[in-house]
């Protein structure tokens, strides 16, 4: 029998034999450990294709590591307190590490068992160096930190300066879906016998969108790079019904599980660039939302600290919406779209995620805390530190403006003009009152009007409130507004 020295955590999130704890861990004095927790299996209502991408990526992980010498026991247990507590009691209490955890709970939880955890390098930016930019800012503008990070991290700069003379090309990127485009074919993943095996003990029948290897996520990378870079930027804000992904890099699962690294993934992309495969208003784009977003976000998450994610600055008390569970309780073409592309893949793109559900959340004052338990238990990429920012600071203007200084909140004849669901809706984007009027449209001024108060000191805020005291029909719209927020909780609008 083996006599280990030490035991070495391995979270479901930080799956990397070149990151964290894994990067020192000695196949002959370490017993690796990966718990599979039944109150994280069955404490939510998960969507399912979630679950099986966690597990079976977990799985084979596991897998990965035996054929690397490592002796490894993933063990299944109520808890993960519990499972840890059932390894000491067969190996002896041993000195044991993992990587500094990527929630608040769980660094509570590692703490309370005395795991010792070494600093994590799954991101591109340490915390402290994160708290200290952000010490340092009256507003957390998201391009400062973003322009600091290109020079920091030696990515498409001429020493201190952008190439090709700019830092953004955000104004070349706003194009609306093309017409008779051809989208690119769409990697799929074979199953194997750890997939199989994970999909049937979650009664789950698998698609094959997403990868559960390192060597899947790096084939998604490589077609990243290949198909659909080049055209990333100009389309990534676009939104279509002829195609579910357009040229996104469906990247993030792997990213937020260890599977993938942002540094591999700007590096590739980078290099694109340089072999002239890809325009730069495409690279940037993509290097500013690794580099820029996904690390301000998650710095972001750690200095607001765990007390941000019980915000409610808008005081919204609604329970979730029944649409939110079922895709047909609603007659509303974009939300019912949305939603039933969730059902389906647990995934949709950022516009969606902003402009159709967290929109929907906001203007009918969901309750900032159930809309975000639902979209960590549908999202294929959920993890704490990613979806509380998003969702109460971006999505729901829930802290106040801590975040965004101002609410993104839209009504129908903007949906209508970025995307292409108006034209199958039963609604009109236009109208604001009457039995057809858009629910988004009057739910828009109606949510300006109840928070004016709010908003009347935001001078961001100013143009719309001046939109509001235009309107000559604000009696009749708040009326339609109760029947709209009544029938959405019937699931009849
Ligand atoms: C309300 C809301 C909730 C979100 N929840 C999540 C989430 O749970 N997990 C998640 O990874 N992303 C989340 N995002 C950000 C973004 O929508 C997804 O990262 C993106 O849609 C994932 O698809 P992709 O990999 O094809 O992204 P691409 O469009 O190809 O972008 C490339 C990468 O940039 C990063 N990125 C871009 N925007 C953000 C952002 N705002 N925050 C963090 N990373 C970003 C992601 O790693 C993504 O993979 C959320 C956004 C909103 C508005
Ligand atoms: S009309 Fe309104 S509800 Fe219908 S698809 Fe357009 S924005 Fe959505």
């Amino acid at each position: 029998m083996n006599t280990f020295e030490r035991i070495v955590v391995v979270a479901f999130d930080q799956l990397s034999f070149e990151h964290g704890a894994m990067a020192s861990a000695n196949p002959i004095s370490d017993l690796i450990v990966l718990i599979e927790s039944q109150r994280m299996l069955s404490g939510r209502n998960w969507h399912p294709e979630r679950l099986f991408f966690m597990v079976s990526s977990a799985r084979h992980f596991a897998a990965e590591a035996r054929v690397r010498g490592f002796t490894v026991v993933y063990r299944q247990a109520a808890s993960t307190p519990e499972g840890i507590r059932a390894i000491w009691a067969e190996h002896g209490q041993l000195p044991t590490i993992a990587t500094a955890p990527a929630s608040f709970g769980q660094a509570r939880q590692f703490d309370e068992l005395g795991i010792k955890t070494v600093e994590t390098d799954f991101f591109l930016t340490p915390r402290r160096l994160f708290s200290s930019w952000a010490e340092a800012q009256k507003t957390f503008v998201m391009e400062n930190f973003y322009r600091l990070q290109r020079v920091r991290l030696g990515l498409l700069v001429e020493g201190d300066k952008p190439v090709e003379g700019r830092w953004n090309f955000d104004e070349d990127n706003r194009l609306p879906p093309p017409k008779n485009y051809v989208w690119p074919p769409r990697l799929t993943h074979e199953r194997d016998e750890i997939d199989a095996e994970a999909a049937a003990q979650l009664g789950h029948s698998a698609t094959d969108l997403w990868a559960t290897t390192r060597a899947g996520a790096l084939r998604a990378l490589d077609h990243f790079i290949e198909h659909n870079l080049a055209g990333f930027g100009p389309l990534e804000d676009a939104s279509t019904n002829d195609d579910w992904s357009l040229h996104h890099s469906l990247l993030s699962p792997y990213l937020n599980v260890g599977l993938l690294h942002a540094r591999e993934v700007v590096d590739a992309a980078v290099a694109a660039y340089s072999r002239g495969d890809a325009p730069i208003q495409s690279v940037e784009a993509f290097v500013r939302q690794i580099i820029g977003w996904r690390e301000y976000i998650n710095g972001m998450y750690w200095f607001l600290g765990e007390g941000y994610e019980r915000g409610n600055g808008l005081g919204a008390a609604r329970k979730l919406l029944p649409v939110f569970t079922k895709s047909y309780q609603t007659k509303m073409n974009c939300v019912s779209s949305v939603v039933s592309d969730v059902e389906k893949r647990a995934w949709v793109h950022h516009i969606p995620r902003l402009m159709i559900l967290s929109n929907l959340a906001l203007l009918t004052s969901t309750n900032p805390q159930e809309f975000l338990d639902w979209m960590r238990e549908n999202f294929i990429d959920a993890s704490q530190w990613v979806m509380v920012p998003n969702v109460i600071g971006m999505g729901v203007h829930a802290d106040g403006g801590r975040l965004m200084t101002k609410p993104y909140a839209a009504g129908g004849a903007y949906i209508s003009r970025m995307t292409q669901y108006c034209k199958g809706c039963t609604y009109n984007p236009k109208l604001r009152v009457g039995d057809d009027a858009c629910p988004f449209t009057t739910l828009y001024w109606d949510f300006l009007d109840r928070h004016r108060e709010t908003f009347a000191k935001n001078h961001r805020m100013g143009q719309q409130l001046m939109g509001l005291n235009r309107l000559s029909d604000l009696p009749e719209l708040r009326e339609r507004a109760i029947e709209v927020l009544d029938g959405l909780e019937q699931g009849v609008i």
